[in-house]
C-alpha cells in the first residue's frame, strides 16, 4: 500500500531472532527528558526485553517551531547514559517529510481527507470539529488537511487503564493530519512510523491515552496491522501536577543514571535492583520484570522524582 522504499527492515532481538514484540520509546524534542520520560523509557525497553523483543527509538521532531534548542543531543545522551542499546538507528521524524506528504495523497485519492480553512478563531471554543469544510473541496496547498471520521465507537483494552473507548464522531471530530503552516500532526507520523517499522506494542504515558482512539482509526483507513497498548500512571510534582515540559520538570541529571534508574524501577512498583552500571541493572530489571505491578492508575501516587 505504501512506497517500497518506505519500508524500514524489521528488527532482530539481541540474539538476532526475528521477534513477534516490537516496542519503541519516541520521545518528542520539546524540552530535555525528564523523570516521566525516563519511566516510559524504562517501562517500554523491560516490557520488549521481558517478551524477548526489540526495542527501537525514534525522535518525533516534525513540529519544528516547539523543538527546544539542545534537547535532541539530550536524548540521545540520555540514551547512551542509561545504555539503553536501542536494536536499530534511531529514526528522526523530519528527515521522513515524503512519507508522510504521500500518505497524505494516499488518503485523499481515496477521499478520506480534505482541506479545512477554518481558522482557530473561526472554531472558537467548540473543541469538536464540526466538519464545516469537508465538502468544500479545497485545493490541500496552504490548508490544515483533516482526516473525515464516522459515527463510530472505537474502543481498546489496555492492560493498565482497562477498557478506553469513543465516538469518533461525537468525542473527537474530523482531526488534523497536517498544520496549515505545513507542519506534519504527531497524530499522523506516529500511527505510519509504528506500522513501518513494525511496532507490534505501544507503551507510553496516560496523557496520550485520549490519543488512541484517533490513532486507531487512522491505521485502520490505511489498512495496518491494529497494535496493543499500554498507558503508564504518570509521575507528578510536588504540585500534584504531572511532570512535563510545560511545567519545567527538571532535566535528567545524566551523571546519575543507576540511582535515576533504581527510582524509575520503584515508581513502576518493581522489584528493587541494585546499583550497578545502567546495562545491568536493566538486565536485572528485564529479569523481575512484570506489568502486572504496575499501579492501575492515570497518577502515580507519591512523588518520586
Ligand atoms: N512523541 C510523543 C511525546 O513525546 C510520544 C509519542 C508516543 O509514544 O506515541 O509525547
Amino acid at each position: 500500500m505504501l512506497l517500497s522504499n518506505a519500508s524500514l527492515p524489521l528488527p532482530l532481538n539481541q540474539e538476532g531472532k526475528e521477534v513477534n514484540y516490537v516496542g519503541r520509546f519516541a520521545p518528542s524534542p520539546t524540552g530535555p527528558l525528564h523523570f516521566g520520560s525516563l519511566i516510559t523509557a524504562v517501562a517500554s525497553y523491560c516490557e520488549a526485553h521481558a517478551h524477548q523483543g526489540s526495542w527501537l527509538v525514534r525522535i518525533e521532531d516534525t513540529d519544528i517551531p516547539r523543538i527546544y534548542p539542545g534537547s535532541e543531543a539530550h536524548i540521545l545522551r540520555a540514551i547512551d547514559a542509561f545504555e539503553f542499546d536501542p536494536d536499530t538507528d534511531i529514526i528522526f521524524q523530519k528527515d521522513r517529510l515524503d512519507i508522510y506528504e504521500d500518505v497524505i495523497q494516499q488518503l485523499h485519492a481515496q477521499g478520506l481527507v480534505y482541506a479545512c480553512q477554518c481558522t482557530r478563531k473561526m472554531l472558537g471554543s467548540n473543541h469538536i470539529y464540526q466538519g464545516t469544510c469537508r465538502d468544500l473541496q479545497l485545493d490541500l496547498a496552504h490548508q490544515a488537511i483533516r482526516v473525515k471520521v464516522s459515527d463510530q465507537v472505537i474502543q481498546f483494552t489496555d492492560p493498565i487503564q482497562g477498557t478506553h473507548q469513543s465516538n469518533l464522531k461525537f468525542d473527537l471530530g474530523d482531526f488534523v493530519l497536517k498544520r496549515r503552516d505545513g507542519i506534519i500532526n504527531y497524530q499522523l507520523a506516529v500511527v505510519v512510523d509504528d506500522h513501518l517499522q513494525g511496532i507490534t506494542h505501544v507503551v507510553r504515558g496516560a496523557d496520550l491515552l485520549d490519543n488512541t482512539e484517533r490513532q486507531i482509526w487512522l491505521g485502520q483507513l490505511l489498512g495496518y496491522a491494529p497494535l496493543q497498548y499500554m498507558h503508564l500512571p504518570l509521575a507528578m510534582n510536588d504540585q500534584g501536577q504531572k511532570l512535563s515540559k510545560q511545567n519545567m520538570a527538571e532535566a535528567l541529571d545524566l551523571s546519575q543514571p543507576s540511582q535515576l534508574l533504581q527510582r524509575a524501577l520503584k515508581a513502576l512498583h518493581q522489584p528493587e535492583v541494585e546499583l550497578d552500571r545502567p546495562a545491568r541493572m536493566l538486565q536485572q530489571a528485564v529479569a523481575q520484570w512484570s506489568s502486572t505491578y504496575i499501579p492501575h492508575q492515570t497518577m502515580l501516587e507519591g512523588i518520586y522524582t
